[in-house]
């Protein structure tokens, strides 16, 4: 990711066009910083070990906010100088996604960095189906329906994927009419 430094609240520009970005104009650059301040800071509170590669898949993750899959994942650690033996990547992404730094897409089989890391949730995504753009909701009433309903029926739900497919808002605006 290309910084920009330029001090400004406008709005922002031809870049940024063509890029999947997540659906909110926001200042991208301060949200990595922030989420990778959080990681550092949770890993520190709660004794976890963000090593240099975990914390370089979690840069990664973070760079877009799109869904990658594991090779695209191996291909810029190699790029970033961290050689390309899979069984890495693959440790560092089962630490991220275990501790709540990032989260699987299971329709994409691939991985997004979590948009708030702090909270203990279990995630919702909205997934656009043109760029792979991926928004991370916070709660949403389906899953308690998802509970109720178990709960009726004696079944014990240990993990509720939630993933609505659909066109993101960039893309919507660049469709034909
Ligand atoms: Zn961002
Ligand atoms: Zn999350
Ligand atoms: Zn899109």
């Amino acid at each position: 990711m290309i910084t920009n430094s330029m001090t400004s609240n406008q709005p922002s520009q031809s870049a940024d066009a063509g890029k999947p970005l997540g659906f909110a104009k926001h200042d991208h650059t301060q949200c990595v910083s922030t989420a990778v301040a959080a990681a550092e800071a949770r890993c520190a509170r709660d004794g976890l070990r963000l090593t240099p590669v975990r914390k370089k898949v979690l840069e990664l993750l973070l760079q877009e906010h799109r869904a990658l899959g594991a090779y695209a994942l191996l291909d810029l650690l190699k790029d970033a100088g961290f050689g390309s033996q899979p069984p890495v990547a693959y440790r560092a992404l089962d630490f991220l996604t275990e501790h709540g730094f990032a989260h699987k897409i299971e329709r994409l089989n691939a991985f997004v960095a979590c948009s708030h890391p702090d909270e203990h949730h279990s995630p919702a995504f909205m997934v656009c189906r043109l760029c792979d753009a991926v928004a991370e909701a916070h709660a949403i009433p389906a899953k308690s329906m998802i509970n109720d309903a178990a709960k009726a029926v004696g079944f014990k739900v240990e993990r509720t994927v939630v993933e609505a497919e659909g066109i993101c808002p960039d893309c919507v605006d660049k469709a034909p009419a």
